[in-house]
């Protein structure tokens, strides 16, 4: 026998509330509710609950989790992928990093080899130029936005991901998106853009404007590999960079349909 705690009680009826007639738990989380309530009534802070009821329960998200416990868990279930053939080949899922609160989302394309190597994005040559773009540019720390890449592992030799892979490893970075909910997000070069976009328009072609991702505005620029590829175009990228801190501030407010 497993014992639930008191507090439960309360996170558990709301959870019951709201996953009422649509969650598969519901019988757990009605059975669960009462038994706490009896024993509230009689004063005891603890119920004795079976293992299989526990673990159901343990399962059922209350709503109440914080952005950071929600990006821990999927976290958690990227690392355990192994959907491709990725998985054989990366040393470290790479994730994602900085501000669960962020109001500003940088999405990448794929871990390279020193992000693979570190479990973290944007950390070599690339990472360096948009570090630059965050701390020099935008007067912001990278602890304050947070940056993730379409693809969870690296692609060898750092080839370009491949259709399939975007098609199993986009569900998580809808799901990252979803739980930050940032204000403003930047796609950083062709991959990001067009996946998140649902477009196969030229990276040339999306920058410079607004787009919307789930109403949230989305600005598209240069990767910054390809920035150090061609520095002529960073002023470019700094035109996208100058609108995005404008959302960022609260400065302006681009609507759909404008
Ligand atoms: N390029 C990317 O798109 N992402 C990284 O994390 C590093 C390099």
């Amino acid at each position: 026998m497993q014992t639930a705690p008191g507090a439960w009680y309360h996170s558990l009826s709301y959870g019951g509330k709201d996953l009422a007639g649509t969650d598969p738990y519901r019988e757990i989380v009605a059975e669960t509710c009462k038994l706490l309530r009896d024993a509230a009534r009689r004063g005891r802070k603890t119920v004795p609950l079976s293992p299989e009821v526990a673990e159901s329960v343990g399962r059922i998200q209350t709503g109440r989790e914080t952005k950071r416990q929600l990006l821990d868990a999927l976290e958690q279930e990227v690392r355990a992928c192994k959907t491709c053939t990725l998985a054989g080949t990366r040393t470290n899922v790479v994730f994602g990093s900085g501000n669960p609160n962020a109001k500003l989302v940088f999405v990448g394309e794929a871990p390279g080899r020193d992000e693979d190597q570190q479990g973290k994005p944007f950390v070599g040559r690339a990472g360096q130029l948009l570090t630059d773009i965050i701390q020099k540019g935008m007067n912001l720390r990278r602890e304050d936005v947070y940056i993730c890449n379409v693809l969870k592992c690296r692609p060898p030799e750092n080839r370009n991901p491949l259709p399939a892979e975007i098609d199993h490893c986009e569900p998580f970075l809808i799901r990252q998106l979803e739980i930050i909910k940032p204000r403003v997000i930047c796609a950083l070069g062709t991959f990001a853009a067009q996946t998140l976009l649902k477009t196969t328009e030229t990276i040339g072609r999306l920058r410079g404007k607004w787009h919307f991702y789930h109403g949230i505005p989305l600005r598209a620029t240069y990767h910054p590999a390809y920035l150090l590829r061609n520095p002529a175009d960073k002023r470019k990228t700094w035109m996208d960079v100058l609108e995005i801190l404008k959302v960022y501030n609260g400065e302006i407010n681009p609507k759909p349909d404008e």
